[in-house]
């Protein structure tokens, strides 16, 4: 059996219409009354145990603190996800990223989380000066690559439907596309692990939640077929995936106000539930052993600790 991990990135309505530019966003419109009951049950049906990464600014409010309290009392991992949810954090001076860490870490805590070794940045962007820091924190991995070729379309596509006052240097660069598929380890810091977010293996393509809904938009048997062939492939080329999901994932339109423009919107919310059933289905059919992304770093540093740097996964792994 090989290992998977899931990961739930928990970005709010109000962080989705701040990148954006719609003003409604300083109202901090909210859905994780409705969407983190939902998610956690489904996750509890497949007896799943994911990782959830957590925007500080959500954790300080009641319905985010509810939320890191029921998903830590389920057994989840909870991770940091930024306070701000800026998806420019490669802007941010260095005392500003460190305060943007140690507000969500007090936060989380605060809520009832264990303090968090994990973190995602909000636009699939690291640098230098964040890799230190985490690693400095006593951070075990960063998650915040994602190894592909879309991102710069993604940013064409996001330019030209988001109105003229929201952010436009999103998305990553055309380095992205080389950047390992595999989990590694950055030669900054001691011992940081990188856990990209899995894309398809050689055609680099997204596999996660959003991008199958918006396939399931346009036809489920298509979503089905193109999920089950990058499953395949991941066993073919020995990736060990890591796929995320965003609550998104679990909801309708009428459930998320001001999001209508987002991929996938049009499927009901039920229905997206029962796709998502399908999906971690298909990861156990497919013979994964599915897991959170800190379990899945701790299994790949047990398997290859002596190697100092390089990718982590390998064939039998
Ligand atoms: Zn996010």
């Amino acid at each position: 059996m090989s290992t998977a991990s899931v990961s739930l990135d928990l970005d709010n309505l109000w962080a989705y219409l701040k990148t954006h530019g719609d003003p409604e966003w300083e109202r901090r419109p909210s859905y994780l009354r409705t969407a983190v009951p939902r998610l956690l049950e489904v996750f509890g049906t497949h007896g799943l145990t994911t990782t959830v990464f957590v925007v500080g600014a959500d954790a300080e409010r009641d319905d985010g603190a509810q939320a890191v309290a029921d998903i830590t009392a389920a057994g989840h991992e909870v991770g940091n996800h930024s306070y701000h949810h800026e998806p420019w954090l490669h802007r941010y001076t260095r005392d500003r990223l460190e305060a943007e860490l140690a507000r969500t870490e007090d936060a989380l805590v605060a809520a009832g989380a264990p303090r968090p070794t994990g973190f995602r940045g909000p636009g699939y962007s690291v640098t230098q000066d964040l890799l230190e820091l985490l690693a400095e924190r006593g951070y075990r991995y960063d998650a915040s690559t994602l190894p592909t070729w879309i991102g710069p379309l993604a940013r064409a596509y996001h330019n030209r439907t988001a109105p003229s006052g929201g952010e436009r240097d999103l998305f990553g660069g055309f380095a992205r596309v080389r950047a390992p598929n595999a989990a590694y380890r950055w030669r900054v810091g001691t011992g940081l692990v990188e856990l990209p977010v899995t894309t398809m293996p050689l055609l680099r393509v997204p596999i996660h939640g959003s991008y199958l809904l918006q396939l399931h938009q346009l036809s489920p048997r298509l979503a089905r077929a193109y999920f089950s062939a990058a499953l395949r492939l991941c066993r073919a080329r020995c990736v060990q995936p890591s796929l995320l999901l965003h609550p998104t994932d679990v909801l309708g339109a009428a459930e998320a106000p001001g999001l209508e423009f987002f991929p996938g919107m049009a499927v009901p919310g039920a229905r997206k539930v029962e796709f998502l059933g399908w999906v971690l289905g298909a990861l156990r059919d497919h013979h994964f052993d599915v897991i959170g992304t800190g379990a899945h770093v701790d299994r790949l540093d047990a398997g290859l600790r002596e190697h100092d740097t390089g990718l982590l996964a390998r064939c039998g792994g």
